[in-house]
């Protein structure tokens, strides 16, 4: 359905599917089993497991403590490594510490450190992503054999040495518009050119109906942490840079005058952003005139 303005109500679009992603829907779960089976106990979280802070400070409240390494985690401590996945050497680590150790990386990265596994170590690897997001090293250490060049922009491009051949791969959270053009530049650059660049399907579907509804919505709302990278890149889809769109971490940062002149709103949501803080910011939407019209479909 198209958004169409009207005078009478104003109308919320939202950009279906809302909220976690499987993987994070996974490591909060794991979480949650590991408070039953652990009551009372410290649980040890390496890394932040969602990158939410209200989803961050409510397990802080309910026994969790993050770390920043895992050689931080008392021996024989209780310890959850997220969605994002770990090194072998953080593995290791693990096992000489005696961890009771639950492991909740999500299933597609598994599937694409496994992937950047299985190539000839004698083909160079392209990979774009953020060197330092745990994700990227934990699949960029299961292809430690290869001649592996990381690439953050399309401006990088232009440092990479020649090449004759390569493959390429992806994070799973970039912007899959974007990837695509990395991809046909580099396919411009690089004789035998192997695209293997992988896209996670949930946050690929995210973007699409982010990008819908922001040709067709006045303005657009988007979800999630500052330091979600899912979350800025939905935002610069929808438009942050032209001043259509707004992030917002919560409801609390809604003011009624900024929605004065808007009458057909959009609204995403990142894959780290918990279902009560959406609810939080539909029920303000509703209650400052807004009404839910229609929901964005795959
Ligand atoms: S965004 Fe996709 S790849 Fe990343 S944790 Fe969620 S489901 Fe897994």
């Amino acid at each position: 359905m198209t958004a169409m303005a009207s005078t009478m109500t104003k109308q919320l679009f939202l950009a279906e599917p809302l909220g976690f992603c499987g993987g994070v829907r996974l490591a909060v779960q794991t979480f949650e089993d590991m408070l039953k089976k652990y009551p009372g106990e410290t649980i040890y979280v390496l890394h932040e497991l969602v990158h939410n802070s209200v989803v961050t400070e409510s397990m802080i409240a309910k026994g969790a403590m993050f770390v920043k390494n895992v050689e931080d985690i008392p021996v024989g401590a209780v310890a959850l490594f997220g969605a994002h996945g770990v090194t072998t050497a953080t593995e290791d680590v693990a096992k000489q510490r005696n961890l009771r150790l639950s492991n909740a990386v999500c299933p597609l990265v598994v599937q694409l450190q496994e992937k950047a596994a299985r190539f000839d170590p004698n083909i160079p690897l392209v990979f774009f992503g953020d060197k330092q997001h745990p994700e990227v090293q934990s699949i960029l250490d299961h292809a430690a054999a290869h001649d592996i060049h990381v690439i953050s922009s399309m401006e990088e491009i232009d440092s990479l040495p020649p090449m004759q051949r390569a493959v390429f791969l992806s994070q799973t959270t970039r912007n899959a518009e974007v990837v695509a053009a990395i991809a046909k530049r580099l396919s411009e650059r690089i004789p035998q050119f192997d695209n293997q660049a992988h896209v996670c399907p949930t946050v690929q579907k995210h973007q699409e109906a982010v990008r819908r509804l922001a040709q067709t919505c006045d303005a657009m709302l988007i979800i999630g942490s500052p330091h979600s990278a899912n979350g800025r890149y939905l935002a610069e889809l929808a438009g942050i840079s032209k001043g259509h769109a707004r992030l917002i971490e919560n409801a609390q940062q809604l003011k009624p005058e900024d929605f004065e002149n808007i009458q057909t709103l959009g609204l995403g949501t990142a894959t780290s952003t918990p279902d009560s803080v959406i609810k939080d910011v539909i029920d303000w939407l509703h209650e400052h005139g807004f009404k839910t019209v229609a929901q964005e479909t795959n």
